[in-house]
């Protein structure tokens, strides 16, 4: 008999963690906590009544790095766990960066350096497609859930009832991933464990959002322009360097780009990983066609750091843009809730040739929500004691790539795994009731779970 604990995401996104247990044993999939918007001036908030089974638990599983899925795990080890965690191997180059970032923005609220170094050295790496034992009768093997890099469902075998859990997964091909492949459809699924972030907003084509911030950053360019693109450290932004690398190819050469924030140290990991393991054919067939190791080293994309090798990055920022030359600034944060972005919105908001290209989804509250709905004059905050205001006057757009699976990838993920039962996780009670309409349609009966609530006695 097995029981599925939801400690969070059960109706939001965020804070994704849950357990399977039975009478043995404890397994935890994902432990992350709940960022708010800066004005809130809230802490992020942990999963749900966790703690207390720390010291019990057999193993915990991460599905892929961001902070949402991952930030709570060292504060699993404080609460007592003594076990490993289980994860791709980007993965945990990622969390290297990530958790100690975490740390320098928010003090230690949920661990300390000692707990964190203690998670560190509990980690246990995989590839993806190969199965691995986490206990007596119970193993577990990472998909390539195509999100971010590293990031993986997994699917678990528990004594024969065979568990997957989606994570944030993509069915979209996008610059490093092929769309998700799934477990073999000829052997069923019992229990599917699903997010459903996307399942009530439509999405554009890659192909289309692509090319419409192509035409936005000519035409920016056209009228003597600097663009300015504020993105999420991870993932997004080394898309957005190898499509400019593909589609821009020569135009970065009049019209380059300069990279700047945490993004250059994500862009070290990937290149680190750039082999048939963990990113698609095609991406490593494009740069061997153009004769580039990594999108980075395109010759029209620049670190900040090349501006002058000395001297602290607020400085080359100011050299950068004063420089009359037009230019592309990549930079974090993605939902402008602070980061270098803020310094170039200070040199950049006030002329009309500019543009802010905003490339993801803005959450509710956040500084980047507030632009996109049409507020121009803002009061910045860096979060380190610099606040200033600024008026927009610059071109704004909203581009809506997406590291989420479509309303259709979803349940395409239900036929391809051909579930018993469905759990509905990690999406808005309204995208959670949509999904579970459009399953009931195609024949499958869902569940949607509260925080703390069990579904018990399977099977
Ligand atoms: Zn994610
Ligand atoms: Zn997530």
């Amino acid at each position: 008999m097995l029981e599925i604990t939801v400690f969070g995401a059960s109706d939001s996104v965020g804070k994704s963690c849950l357990m399977i247990s039975d009478k043995d044993h404890h397994v935890i999939i994902d432990a992350g906590i709940q960022l708010h918007p800066r004005k809130t001036r809230m802490l992020s908030t942990p999963p749900e009544g966790v703690d207390v089974f720390a010291p019990e638990l057999t193993a915990l599983l991460l599905s892929h790095a961001h902070i949402d899925h991952s930030a709570y795990i060292p504060a699993l080890y404080r609460a007592g766990y003594k076990g490993l965690t289980y994860m791709t191997t980007p993965t945990r180059d990622i969390l290297q960066i990530l958790w100690k970032d975490h740390l320098k923005i928010e003090g230690p609220h949920h661990y300390g350096v000692s707990d964190m170094h203690k998670a560190q050295s509990k980690i246990s790496i995989h590839k993806y497609n190969k199965k691995f034992k986490i206990a007596d009768g119970i193993t577990a093997e990472f998909y390539n859930a195509s999100h971010i890099l590293g990031s993986s469902s997994i699917l678990i075998d528990w004594e024969g009832t065979r568990i997957f859990y989606s994570g944030d997964f993509n069915n979209a091909k996008t610059p490093f991933h092929d769309p998700m492949v799934y477990p073999d459809p000829d052997n069923p699924i019992d229990i599917l464990l699903i997010e459903t972030t996307n399942a009530d907003r439509q999405i554009a084509s890659r192909k289309v959002v692509t090319s419409d911030l192509t035409k936005s950053l000519l035409k920016c360019y056209a009228r003597g322009g600097k663009a300015i693109i504020p993105s999420f450290a991870l993932g997004r932004s080394q898309e957005i360097q190898a499509y400019l690398m593909n589609d821009f190819d020569s135009f970065l050469h009049k019209f380059p780009l300069y990279v700047d924030g945490m993004i250059l140290e994500m862009n070290e990991i990937y290149r680190k990983y750039l082999t048939r393991d963990w990113v698609s054919q095609r991406i490593l067939l494009e740069l061997k066609d153009k004769g580039l190791t990594s999108p980075f080293d395109h010759d029209g994309i620049h670190s900040i750091d090349e501006i002058s090798p000395h001297g602290k990055r607020i400085k080359k920022r100011e050299m950068l843009s004063h420089n009359q030359k037009s230019h592309i600034a990549l930079t974090t944060s993605g939902m402008l809730e602070g980061g270098p972005v803020y310094d170039y919105l200070r040199y950049h908001a006030g002329s009309k040739l500019n543009g802010l290209y905003v490339v993801g989804y803005q959450v509710e509250g956040t500084v980047g929500h507030q632009i996109v709905s049409g507020d121009t004059d803002l009061v910045l905050d860096d979060g380190f004691g610099d606040v200033f205001e600024v008026q927009l006057n610059l071109e704004i757009k909203q581009f809506e790539f997406s590291g989420h699976a479509s309303l259709e990838g979803l349940l395409e993920m239900v036929r391809y795994t051909h579930p018993k039962k469905i759990i509905a996780l990690h999406g808005e009670p309204s995208a959670q009731q949509t999904f579970s309409e459009s399953a009931m349609d195609n024949g499958y009966e869902t569940s949607i779970l509260v925080t703390r609530e069990y579904l018990p006695e399977y099977p």
